[in-house]
Formats: structure tokens, sequence, C-alpha cells
């Protein structure tokens, strides 16, 4: 038996992946299942930025590039994304990184120390709880309630505020609610950060994915941009999972030492990738607003037909591509559903429980699938729930 070492026995993980195995196990017993459960479009990358990739392909991009990211690369996120979030960025305020979540990884890593609490929503990404006690810091979770729109509330913030507080993590759009926060909960988090010297750790992944409202990010509130580290990235916005490019944006100070810890994790992200994400930001986007606009039909789809279902209710979320039903009213906690719903009706969705412990009473569905399978995914769920109940 190996012998890890101890932190090891913090570090934690994102249960999709594994209900993912789980349900190809079944398809692979020659069982038709419909995946719900994958936190990725299903969508091809648009032609134009596929196009551009095989291009540096052949144009000799294959080599090692510089750590931080392809100064073409930065420029361009500098240009597009301060125009699209609201703020003047320079290039060195910007590190490429093989999709976004290294940057949460390496934020973490690089701030928070032994005994320092972060305090981060719950339900939320699993992997900010994972990352933060692994690194050895305190995980304080902020519960995110359906009755609030999935929003924070600001003063349960302002009570989990400790001396120890080094970071808090927002997520907006977000994973696994689909709920926003507004420019006034914004406001007050920004109030919060700077009275208390906090670092605020935005993973705005879901940004370019919202059906209503304006994006707001965090940076652009006073006394903001020198504590904000912001999360972005190619993946869910180009459909761009397994290309592994994202960036995060943060003062050219602490870029120094993201880029320190990437030279020593991946040396650089891809080049001929990060040369297929300048075309992303700059080229041609009627493929991104396509998605959109596709989602947001399904979105509608998903959520009038989970609030037919007896003992469901689905709030319409503002952004991302998932919806995160309270499902109580079924009287079954939220794991045992999730399996009943995929082992019986051959539809896999995510306990709220693998988003921590506050998803309990809860399921997430993503609505990345046809609204084909949608439609026939609902009446599965229907039909299984009223056999279990005879
Ligand atoms: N943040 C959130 C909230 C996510 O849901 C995900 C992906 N599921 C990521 C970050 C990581 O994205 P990437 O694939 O770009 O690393």
């Amino acid at each position: 038996m190996i012998k890890y070492a101890k932190r090891m026995s913090r570090l934690g993980t994102e249960s999709a992946f594994e209900v993912l195995a789980r349900a190809k196990a079944l398809e692979a017993q020659g069982r038709e299942m419909i995946h719900l459960e994958i936190g990725e479009p299903d969508f091809d990358t648009p032609d134009n930025i596929r196009e551009a990739a095989v291009k540096a392909i052949w144009a000799g991009q294959t080599h090692y590039g510089p750590s931080q990211g392809l100064p073409e690369l930065r420029k361009a996120v500098a240009e597009v994304c301060g125009k699209d979030k609201g703020f003047t960025i320079s290039p060195d305020e910007v590190v490429i990184t093989p999709g976004g979540k290294p940057i949460m990884f390496f934020a973490i890593l690089a701030l928070v120390d032994d005994g320092d609490e972060v305090i981060y929503p719950n339900p939320g990404f699993p992997i900010y709880e994972s990352v933060i006690e692994f690194v050895g810091g305190k995980a304080v979770p902020i519960k995110l309630e359906m009755s609030k729109d999935f929003s924070f509330d600001v003063d349960e913030l302002g009570r989990l505020v400790t001396p120890k507080t080094k970071m808090m993590i927002i997520n907006s759009p977000q994973n696994p609610t689909g709920g926003v926060l507004t420019r006034e909960d914004m406001a007050a988090i920004a109030k919060i950060a700077v009275k208390n010297d906090i670092w605020v750790l935005a993973d705005e992944i879901y940004s370019k994915t919202l059906y209503e409202g304006e994006h707001v990010s965090i940076a652009t509130f006073p006394g903001m941009r020198e504590r904000t580290i912001i999360l972005d990235g190619f993946t869910k916005t180009y459909a761009m999972t397994g290309w592994r490019v994202g960036y995060g944006i943060m003062p050219a100070e602490l870029a120094k030492g993201i880029t320190q810890l990437q030279t020593n994790a991946n040396s650089c992200t891809c080049t001929f990738n990060q040369i297929a994400g300048i075309e992303g930001l700059r080229g041609d986007q009627s493929g991104a607003l396509g998605m959109v606009e596709e989602f947001r039909r399904r979105r509608d789809v998903i959520v009038d037909g989970l609030n037919l279902i007896p003992g469901f209710k689905c709030l319409k979320p503002k952004g991302a591509f998932y919806v995160f039903p309270n499902i109580e009213g079924t009287g079954m906690a939220s794991k045992a559903l999730a399996d009943l719903l995929m082992y019986e009706g051959g539809v896999v969705g995510l306990a709220g429980t693998a988003f921590g412990k506050y998803g309990e009473g809860y399921m997430r569905f993503s609505y990345a699938n046809s609204i084909e399978n949608i439609t026939k995914a609902l009446g599965q769920i229907r039909q299984t729930l009223a056999k279990a109940k005879q």
C-alpha cells in the first residue's frame, strides 16, 4: 500500500467525473443513458478557432512558449476582456494557464497560509473547498439559498469574516445554481473585502453564458483591482473544454508568483492552442453567441418541465448551463434520488451534495444536451418517480 503524503488526505475531488464513469459502465452493459451530469458544452469548437489551431501547428508553433503565456494572447485578453469587463488591463496582469482551473489552484497555493481562512460559496464548485483544505487553509462555507435566488446574504458574509480571513471566492454566473450576483451584491462584497483587506478570487468562467441582466466584475469597484484575481477562459464560452486554455487577471506582482508556479508545474500552456485562443477572442463571435441562444431555449424547456414534476421546484437561472432544482418534495435525499434516476431512470444528474453540504435537498442537471434528449429525460424522471411511489 502506498504511504501518501499527509496532505493528500485533505484533497477532495469533483464527483462529476466519477458519476460519468459509472454511467459509462452502465452504457457498456447496453443501457441507454441521458447525460445531464457533465459541465461542458455539447457543441463543437467553432470552425474559425479550429482552423487557427491547425494553421498554427503547420506553421511550426509546436514548441515551448513563455510560462506566463504568449504575449499576443495576453495582449488580446487585456484588450478584449478589458472592454468586456469594464476596466483597463495590462498584459503583465494576465497569466495564461491550461484551462481556468489552475488559476484556482495557483492563487490559493500562492496566497493562503496554514490556518488562513477562505470563505467560499456552498453549494459551489467542489474544487474550491478541496484546494483550500489541501494547502492547509480553513474552508469557511457561505450558504447560497434558493429563497435569495442563490445569492449571498451579505450580512452573513460580514459575520463570517475574522482577522484570519485571507480570501473569499465568488462565482457568477454560478456552478451549480446558475445564480448571478447583482451589481448591489458585488458592491457590498467589495466593501467588505476592502474594509477587511481580503483577496477576492472571482471565478468568471461563465461570464459569457448569461441570459439576462449584465455581467458585473467585482474588479470594477473602488479598491478592488489590487485585491482581485479573475479566473476566466475559453472552455465554456467557445466549447473548448478539451483544449485546456484559460487565464487569470491579477495584479502584476502576483502574476509573477503565479507564473513561477506555472514554470514549476507545467512550464507553459500549449502553444498552438493559445494561438487558437487569439482567434477565439478577436475573431467571429457568432459561434459563441449561437451557443448561448441555444442554451437559453434548453433552459426554458428544462425549467418548465422540472416544475411540472411532483416534488421538484426549480428557479429559472440567469446564467451558466445548469439548473439546481429543490427536490425535497420527493421525500428523498439528494444522493438517493440521483442514484434512482441513474439506475432506474437512465437519467444522469448530480446530487446537490456533490457541491457541498448545503446542496442537500437539491440536484444539478446540466442542460448541455439536445432539446430532444432533455424532453426525453424529463419524461423518464417523471415515470421513474411515479413508479417508485407505487
Ligand atoms: N470554475 C467553475 C465554476 C467551473 O464550473 C469550471 C469547470 N467545470 C471551472 C472553473 C474550470 O474550467 P476549465 O475547464 O477552464 O479549467
